[in-house]
């Protein structure tokens, strides 16, 4: 079969622009495909401090910065959500979006990650209506007022600290005894006085009428059952991998994450996966963009 690209790049955060920059500058004929707004999570990242070269500014700053090298470089394009990969008997690949089918040599599966959600009785119900997953896009409306961050890991400290420079309070409810954050996030926010800590409590239920009026919350140990009054609440308790489309191919470790080899193709000839997506042990911007330049450079060896 004669296929329409070169490869394609499923996603538009880090990881699928970095492959899509290193392969159009080799003159490879990318396709990109992003189903939203490109910049994957980081632009729901309110601030980057960690990424060699860059000091300090959001991760909305960043994205745009990656964006304009691919719009620069002039690589194709399309808005679509990818919702199936087929590999032909040819070894090319089929790849169907909502739109659109696309034909293609190589993919590169870079469709990163989707937010947790805690799964409790009221979560839903208050989605927009008090509840958020991003700090950096809802913060402001609570500017205030006194929130609640749940969440003991990186994201949940990072955007903390954050919303602590906005909000009137934070408090920050973690299910661990011990933070999963790295410790001088912690201190930091140890040291901040509007931020309060809590550990060792379950998230029961989000209440409120209209919105949301409070978070209640029991104590693991105690048992103890209570109630923190806010009107804004940010979850920041993981993420799940946006793989289903390829269970069939047999490449999924236990929690959906890929698996691939050192130059990042799954065992299926032909099929790249990078990114936030892909089983490993640090899911950073760096390690995304990282595994985007190895996927890319390993293709164009092949092509
Ligand atoms: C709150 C927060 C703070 C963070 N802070 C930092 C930090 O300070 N430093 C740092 O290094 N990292 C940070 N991270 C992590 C960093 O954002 C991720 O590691 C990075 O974005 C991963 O890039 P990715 O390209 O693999 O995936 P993503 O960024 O998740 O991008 C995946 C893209 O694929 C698209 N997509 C998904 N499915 C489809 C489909 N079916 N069809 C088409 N398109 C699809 C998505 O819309 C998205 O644009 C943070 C993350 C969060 C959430």
């Amino acid at each position: 079969m004669q296929t329409e690209y070169e490869v394609i790049v499923i996603g538009e955060g880090p990881a699928g622009m970095s492959a899509s920059l290193f392969l159009k500058r080799a003159n490879i004929n990318v396709l990109m495909i992003e189903k939203g707004i490109p910049g994957g999570k980081l632009i729901w990242t309110s601030q980057v401090e960690n990424y060699p070269g860059f000091r300090k500014n959001s991760g909305v700053e960043l994205a745009t910065i990656m964006h304009q090298q691919i719009k620069d470089e002039k690589v194709k394009r399309v808005r679509d959500e990818v919702i199936d990969i087929v590999r032909e008997k040819d070894g090319n690949f089929k790849v169907t979006g909502k739109k659109n089918e696309y034909t293609t040599q190589y993919v590169i599966f870079a469709a990163g990650s989707n937010v947790r959600s805690l799964g409790v009785p009221g979560e839903n119900e208050f989605k927009s209506k008090g509840l958020s997953y991003c700090a950096l896009c809802e913060g402001n409306l609570y500017s205030n007022e006194k929130v609640v961050v749940i969440g003991g890991g990186t994201s949940g400290f990072e955007e903390g600290l954050y919303l602590s420079k906005i909000c009137k309070g934070v408090t920050l409810i973690s299910r661990s005894p011990q933070y999963k954050a790295p410790k001088i996030l912690v201190e930091k926010a140890k040291n901040t006085p509007n931020m309060t800590i809590m550990n060792n409590k379950i998230i029961k239920e989000f209440i409120g009428d209209a919105f949301l009026e409070g978070v209640v919350i029991e104590d693991k140990i105690t048992g103890e059952v209570e109630t923190i009054p806010t009107h804004g609440c940010f979850i920041y308790i993981g993420f799940d991998p946006t793989t289903n489309m390829l269970a069939k191919y047999g490449v999924l470790d236990e929690k959906g994450y890929i698996y691939v080899d050192d130059s990042r193709e799954t065992n299926v000839p032909g099929l790249y996966a990078v990114g936030d997506c892909v089983h490993k042990t640090t899911r950073q911007v760096i390690t995304a963009v990282a595994d985007g330049v190895v996927a890319a450079v390993a293709i164009t060896r092949k092509l």
